[in-house]
């Protein structure tokens, strides 16, 4: 079986590779590219590229370009390590969500600019008690005349502290079960009663943040979909996030420089790489399924499982081929510093986006209609 891509697909990689060398010289390249690395400068070059936004409607400032293509210059520009945090996560989730659920005026008002590379988003959902259970998010707002006023605590919101949209997952019906009673909110960041404190992680890196919300007011045209009914809006949203090619190739970049440097001579080495390389090709197929829409509806909970754990598979083996050196200590550049990093960053991977237990029970219950474990009270 032929399982690589059509020539006009493998032009495109070469386009976007070219594109890379240049559009990186001054903005640098990274591993967890499209988690850690921040460049609104990058941002606007991918979008006159018209790379940003691509599979969207032209109305919208979208490309109408196939997903296949868009599959493409994501896992080339992620591959590259480019530096896409800021535009891909508006690209890959809130442009998705605001064409399914959004009015007519929202779509107006920011897939344009989404695509312009000139918008930055963050995504607040986790709760200090409320992660997994998402259904349990106890950050209120509360219809006041036009407008909607938030109050409440959001906690891990990547990119907060340079986001200029934060899309809120937030209750407003208190007295409905659990399920309803949610609505999603478009918050403009700069607006009064906002507060982001950064928290460091354990590599020292400080790209989440915990948000603050006292009394901010929201207006109502902000609500995206109908109010108190967002749930199987806010799970659409997480596919969006989980089946994608960035699940698999956050630390590609990183992989293949190891590689490089591994004793391929020795026979327990050799074994690994090839077992690695195997695993990235079955994920990729599973990501394509994905992409394509081939794959069984709750399909992206067990790309995200696969994917992710061979991720952490490859931090693993790169620490093992660097042996001591890796643990002189975390840093950008060197090939042990990016290890190491690699190394402390790796258990985010099965965590962000939905844990691997979660997802598990996902693909227990939903996928596989296997009999619901009771859960205890709250
Ligand atoms: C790098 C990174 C970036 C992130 N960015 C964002 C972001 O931008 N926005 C955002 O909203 N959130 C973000 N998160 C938060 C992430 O979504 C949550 O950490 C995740 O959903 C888990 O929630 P929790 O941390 O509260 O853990 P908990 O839900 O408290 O889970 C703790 C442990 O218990 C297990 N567990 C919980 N419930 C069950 C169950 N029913 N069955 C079996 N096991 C269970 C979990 O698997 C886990 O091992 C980010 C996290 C990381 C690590």
């Amino acid at each position: 079986m032929d399982y690589s891509l059509p020539r006009r697909l493998r032009s495109l990689a070469d386009e976007v590779r070219e594109f890379v060398d240049e559009a990186t010289v001054d903005t640098g390249r990274f591993d967890d590219s499209w988690v850690m690395a921040r460049s609104r400068e990058f941002d606007r070059r991918l979008a006159a590229r018209g790379w940003l936004g691509m599979t969207w409607p032209r109305e919208y400032g979208g490309g109408e370009r196939s997903d296949l293509e868009r599959f493409v210059v994501l896992e080339t520009l992620l591959t590259a390590g480019a530096p896409v945090t800021g535009a891909w996560f508006p690209d890959r989730q809130i442009g998705p969500v605001l064409l399914q659920y959004g009015t007519e005026a929202q779509k107006q008002r920011w897939l344009p600019e989404i695509s312009r590379g000139e918008s930055a988003w963050c995504i607040g959902m986790s709760e200090p008690d409320a992660g997994s259970d998402v259904a349990h998010i106890s950050t209120t707002a509360r219809r006041d005349g036009d407008r909607y006023i938030v109050d409440g605590q959001k906690i891990w919101t990547s990119g907060a502290h340079e986001a200029d949209w934060c899309y809120l997952i937030c209750r407003t019906d208190p007295d409905a079960p659990a399920h309803k009673g949610l609505s999603e909110l478009i918050v403009d960041m700069d607006s009064p009663g906002i507060e982001v404190r950064p928290i460091r992680d354990a590599t020292g890196g400080r790209h989440f943040n915990e948000v603050f919300f006292s009394e901010v007011s929201v207006p109502v045209e902000n609500l995206v979909g109908r109010p108190n009914h967002s749930f199987g809006q806010t799970m659409r949203q997480l596919e969006h996030e989980r089946g994608g090619i960035d699940r698999l190739i956050s630390n590609r970049r990183l992989h293949l420089d190891v590689n490089a440097v591994a004793d391929s001579t020795d026979p327990l080495i050799r074994d690994e790489m090839a077992a690695l390389e195997t695993e990235y090709t079955i994920g990729r197929h599973m990501v394509l399924r994905n992409v394509t829409r081939q794959a069984p509806p709750g399909y992206s909970a067990v790309t995200k499982i696969f994917c992710t754990e061979h991720e952490q598979r490859v931090a693993s083996f790169a620490s093992r081929v660097l042996g001591p050196a890796a643990l002189r200590g975390p840093d950008p550049v060197s090939l042990p510093g990016r290890v190491s990093l690699n190394t402390v960053f790796a258990p985010a991977y099965t965590i962000m986006g939905g844990t691997g237990l979660i997802l598990r029970n996902i693909v227990g219950e939903r996928v596989l209609g296997l009999p619901r474990e009771p859960r205890p009270p709250r």
